[in-house]
């Protein structure tokens, strides 16, 4: 692993990984962004690659798909399964349609078919890394517990909680009202569409079964009697 930090006189203090077996290709671009004053880590595999962008927090990764020893989708598939959000650009081979449409199935925000040009590459940089400061804005947090709206699922400390449609529709609209009281009628026009008819009692079975999935987070659901429900952290 190499580090450099890219020149002081830059407005930019964004931190990107180069995931790139190729000497010759990781090289061009760590000095056509250095010299752009970004801070630059690259990976030369698919192993160093997974470690890295679960160590520290990348704004951006520019992740090659054929590596050595971890295949680049395999590199992808397990940073968004642990909720990881850093905007992830692939580099694809010309005629490698189906790695770049599994690719941005599996969450990448954009790709690059190689041979490239770094004007271009640097535009779509800038773009990956205006949209994630924006993207961030969608998750709302709650204690430990954030829910995450354009993704639509629930992360304790940045792992996934495993919650069912419903659940997930239940805990949207306590987050978004979060601290205010919400009755029941106001979550059951959020799960509308799931069930037409939904009962008080299922309501309290989905309350139920959220308290107990959440609990590790620190953030509660109260019954406020007669009223409805408020979520809360300590
Ligand atoms: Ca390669």
């Amino acid at each position: 692993m190499r580090t450099i930090r890219g020149q002081p006189y830059s407005n930019l203090s964004m931190r990107i990984l180069i995931v790139e077996d190729d000497p010759t290709l990781a090289d061009g671009l760590m000095r056509s962004l250095y010299q752009s004053g970004y801070a630059l880590d690259v990976a030369a595999n698919g192993e160093m690659a997974h470690n890295m962008l679960k160590d520290a927090d990348y704004d951006l990764a520019i992740l090659d798909l054929g590596l050595p020893k971890m295949d680049g989708l395999e590199v992808l598939r397990r940073l968004r399964q642990r909720g990881g959000k850093t905007p992830v650009l692939i580099l694809t081979a010309r005629d490698a349609i189906e790695s770049r449409v599994q690719g941005l199935d599996l969450g990448a925000d954009d790709y690059l078919t190689k041979p490239f040009n770094l004007v271009e590459l640097e535009a779509r940089i800038r773009a990956l890394l205006r949209r994630g400061k924006m993207g961030s804005n969608a998750l709302l947090a709650c204690g430990k517990l954030s829910f995450d709206a354009v993704g639509k699922r629930a992360l304790i400390d940045g792992n996934v909680v495993e919650l069912s449609a419903r659940e997930l529709g239940v805990l949207e609209v306590l987050m978004l009202r979060q601290s205010k009281v919400v009755n029941k009628e106001q979550i059951m026009g959020a799960l509308y569409n799931w069930d037409d008819d939904i009962g008080d009692n299922a309501i309290e079975v989905y309350i139920h079964r959220l308290r107990k999935k959440i609990e590790a987070s620190g953030a509660h659901i109260r019954t406020i009697r007669g009223l409805g429900y408020l979520l809360e952290h300590e």
